[in-house]
């Protein structure tokens, strides 16, 4: 399972939106009402479709707000997102960061990708239910998206979580980058142990590690280390490669 629904301390018995909002506040995140009725919303989809598809491991309300809405909140402590930020969510799953950084910084366009079409579906039921516009699904695999020219260097800000090892996330996700734009990895409490084997990726790919955020979870939801890598230089048109070839052979 994805390392942010590993166990941890329990969380306090009170109401998911009471949670997301104090955790959020903790983390210097204000949210307005009108955000935290479409998080509510979002969190009775997700448990709605999970019990026809499997979307998320948790279908406890508490888990979703604090697990995967607020820890996808977390970018906004390591990067910052307006309208003239171009989004690009590489495996966003059920929309965990993508969907989650379009809620709370709605002018920013996104691009939500994923190679499996039923969690899209997801994702346009629930843009549609939400009312969000500007936000956009993408079925493909990062390495063939990454090639297309529509999407190759057209992102001031891509970001992954939950989805492969850095050296290997670099690859699917750095062509995707302007050169100026930065990737943000969203890892758990061992992520700095990744940049080192990440060194050699980021060499060959054009990225630099500009800083790790260390972060904590509130209510003792667990560890979080945010990775942001600027991009310094175009990626090499061999980059990436073939689909599958980045995760058997990494960088
Ligand atoms: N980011 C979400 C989902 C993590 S699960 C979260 O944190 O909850 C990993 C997701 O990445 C899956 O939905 C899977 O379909 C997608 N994925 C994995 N490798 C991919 C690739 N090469 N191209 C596109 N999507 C990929």
């Amino acid at each position: 399972m994805a390392e942010q629904e590993q166990a941890s301390e329990a969380l306090p018995e009170r109401p998911a939106a009471e949670l997301l909002q104090e955790g959020a506040a903790a983390l210097g995140i204000p949210l307005a009402p009108e955000e935290l009725a479409r998080y509510a919303r979002y969190e009775q989809e997700l448990s709605d479709w999970n019990q026809r598809m499997n979307l998320t491991a948790t279908t406890d309300p508490r888990e979703i707000a604090v697990k995967h809405i607020l820890d996808s909140l977390t970018c906004f402590c390591a990067v910052s997102v307006d309208a003239g930020t171009r989004v690009l969510d590489v495996g966003t799953g059920a929309g965990f960061p993508g969907l989650v950084i379009k809620i709370h910084a709605p002018d920013a366009p996104v691009v939500l990708l994923d190679s499996t079409r039923k969690k899209l579906q997801f994702l346009e039921h629930l843009t549609g239910v939400l009312g969000l516009s500007g936000v956009e699904t993408l079925h493909a695999r990062a390495e063939e998206a990454g090639r297309d020219r529509r999407y190759r260097e057209r992102f001031t800000l891509v970001v992954a979580r939950a989805v492969a090892a850095l050296r290997v996330l670099l690859e699917l996700c750095l062509p995707f980058v302007r050169v100026g734009g930065a990737f943000l990895a969203m890892k758990g409490p061992r992520g700095d142990e990744e940049v080192g084997p990440a060194r050699h990726a980021l060499s060959v790919l054009g990225g630099e590690v500009e800083r790790v955020v260390p972060l904590s979870l509130p209510f003792g939801a667990g560890e979080r280390r945010l990775i942001v890598v600027r991009k310094r230089r175009p990626t090499p048109p061999a980059y990436p490669r073939q689909v599958g070839t980045p995760t058997r052979k990494p960088l």
